[in-house]
């Protein structure tokens, strides 16, 4: 089995075609001066050739597309028009008197070298734009022609090293059921295209072109733990916000059958659900809740938007602050920001525009490293220099963070949550600092909106303690149940030796989380969920009864967890919430509890 990060969910079940990478061999030429005029003309003909080519892919992928994915061919078109790339070109095959093929070729690679070197993930992945439109100029000018994948015989999981955007969009989509990648991130344009016709891909697998022959059945589970939140990845060691993908090669039947079943099971949810689109998150008796995303990057805003999401309720800051050599600029940040609170602010078939987001301040530390933040190796990150312990003992992290939420709330509807609060002198610290960047944007006449909500994680336990304290100074809570838990059963959530000790039942968890929200609402102050057991099914009639106001999960859980939230009266999930309060109290045990909870079968679609 080999295994990746889900760049687009699915199950693929198809032969495979693997995609051998097509490097062309540019001879260096030398030519004489009466040439250069005619190598000239044949490369500008070679430009004119492929941007009528992607003109026309353009056309197509907007019409079988959409707006946004043919964007991406637009943008080749620039690059082409490029005068830099263009006259740079000309100006090495006249000074170095060589021909077209060399010249655009090391001329385009300076670009892409460019690029490549450039922190800004985004940018980065712009360098896979230049060798796109490269490959393309230099097989019009060696006489090869493009690679032809429009009709393919059957359904088909293509692999290979990268698929440009335009490979992808000439493939044959009727037929194209999965795609797996050795590089590519879940930014890329190919993932993005991926997402929006919801083909299963799957990014990051090392060799995949050598493992895997053209001709093998390849069985691809894109799906990840799509019950889980992307922490229950990061449990099994994996990289936070990635999902892990699976595949296997010419499987046996028993294992066919299986994803065969898996794969009907994911298809006819999804259609089921897709009917609760537009509808409210409401029991049978008429309470609302509701159901939000837990997001980390722009990227994800669309799949909020495309399940119908009622607004972001955590969206993770720190990974901005990853895979890079220095801190973001506070300009950087407010983009980011501004743009996911714009997007928020959509109307989509479905519902209506103004959507709440909830971003959370840099929590980074724990399992969360960043190379350039020297600090001492700490024998206990987790409990170490962590989130706002950091921030506050470093304004100069924090306040740029600050400065760049307020200044993008006037953008949309922000509420600011802030991660590891433990005591309520650390809130109090905290919104001193928040106060005077407020102070600072005044002075210096930026706008912000001035009522911005501020609440904080509830993920240690001091902090579900004092909540009845900590209630009337903010104004919302949102239950960090990842940290809660492993922090309340100390158990360290990264360790898989210990993992049976990781217990969401544990009735200390659950009396801590009936604690925070009976202590909220006597505050008058709503309180949320964005650790992973908010999309949880089996816990969702619990949560509801216990009065929990809002559910934030991964995207693809929220219609189901709607779906369960409509099917069931309130006044049956508080006698649920009341029945498992009392397990609590008595001899039963976890087990006792998830099975109670399991049983009410309101995990079956
Ligand atoms: C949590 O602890 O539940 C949470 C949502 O935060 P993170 O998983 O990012 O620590
Ligand atoms: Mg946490």
């Amino acid at each position: 089995m080999l295994e990746g990060i889900v760049a687009s969910p699915g199950v693929a079940l198809a032969r495979a075609l693997v995609i051998a990478p097509r490097e062309f061999v540019i001879e260096r030429k030398t030519i004489t001066a009466e040439k250069v005029e005619w190598e000239q003309q044949r490369f500008l003909q070679a430009v004119e050739k492929s941007k009528r080519a992607l003109e026309e892919i353009s056309e197509h992928t907007r019409l079988k597309i959409g707006e946004k994915e043919a964007a991406i061919f637009e943008a080749h078109l620039l690059l082409l028009s490029d005068p830099e790339l263009i006259n740079k070109t000309k100006e090495e095959i006249s000074g170095s008197l060589v021909n077209a093929e060399y010249a655009f070729d090391h001329v385009s690679a300076g670009f892409v070298a460019l690029f490549d070197a450039m922190e800004d993930e985004y940018m980065r992945e712009r360098a896979l734009d230049i060798r796109d439109i490269t490959k393309r100029v230099l097989g019009n000018l060696l006489g090869e022609q493009p690679l032809d994948l429009s009709l393919l015989r059957e359904e088909t999981v293509i692999v290979a090293h990268d698929l440009t955007p335009s490979e992808f969009a000439t493939i044959d989509k009727e037929r194209l059921v999965g795609i797996i990648t050795e590089i590519g991130g879940k930014t890329s344009h190919t993932a993005i295209m991926a997402n929006s016709l919801e083909i299963a891909a799957v990014v990051g697998i090392n060799n995949a072109t050598d493992r895997i022959k053209s001709g093998d059945f390849l069985v691809l589970n894109a799906l990840g733990d799509i019950l889980g939140d992307a922490s229950a990845n990061r449990q099994k060691g994996k990289k936070q916000g990635e999902v892990q993908g699976e595949v296997h090669i010419n499987p046996d039947q028993d294992k066919i059958n299986y994803f065969k079943k898996l794969k009907k099971q994911y298809s006819s949810q999804l259609k089921q659900l897709d009917c609760l689109k537009g509808l409210s998150s409401q029991t049978i008796d008429g309470h609302k809740v509701h159901i939000v995303a837990n997001i980390a990057s722009l990227d994800e805003v669309k799949s909020v938007l495309n399940y119908d999401g009622e607004g972001v309720g955590l969206f993770r800051t720190e990974f901005l602050y990853m895979g890079r050599s220095n801190w973001p600029s506070e300009e950087e940040m407010f983009n980011l920001y501004r743009t996911v609170l714009q997007a928020m602010n959509v109307k989509t078939a479905e519902s209506i525009g103004q959507r709440t987001v909830i971003i959370r301040t840099l929590d980074i530390g724990g399992d969360k490293e960043l190379p350039y933040l020297k600090i001492d190796k700490e024998l206990n990150p987790f409990l170490g220099l962590r989130a706002v312990r950091l921030c506050l003992q470093r304004p100069e992290i924090f306040k740029p963070q600050l400065r760049a939420l307020l200044r993008a709330s006037v953008y949309g509807q922000l509420k600011i949550m802030f991660p590891m609060i433990s005591s309520l002198k650390e809130f109090l610290d905290v919104r001193q600092i928040y106060d005077s960047v407020k102070g600072d944007l005044e002075r210096e006449g930026l706008p912000y909106d001035k009522k911005v909500p501020l609440g904080i994680m509830i993920e240690i336990p001091s902090a579900a303690l004092i909540s009845d304290v900590l209630a009337k100074h903010v104004d919302f809570f949102s239950i960090g149940t990842n940290d809660l838990i492993q922090y309340t059963c100390a158990v360290d959530r990264l360790n898989q030796n210990i993992h049976d000790l990781y217990d969401p039942y544990h009735p200390a968890v659950l009396r801590l989380i009936q604690m925070v929200i009976r202590n909220g609402h006597q505050e008058g102050i709503e309180v949320g969920m964005c650790g992973s057991l908010a999309g949880k099914p089996e816990l969702i009639p619990l949560l509801l009864g216990l009065g929990l106001d809002e559910f934030s999960m991964s995207p693809s859980q929220m219609l189901r967890a709607r779906q369960i939230i409509r099917s069931i009266n309130y006044s049956d999930s508080v006698k649920i919430a009341e029945r498992v309060m009392e397990m609590c109290s008595s001899m039963s045990s976890s087990e006792d509890i998830g099975a109670y909870l399991r049983n009410l079968n309101f995990m079956e679609p």
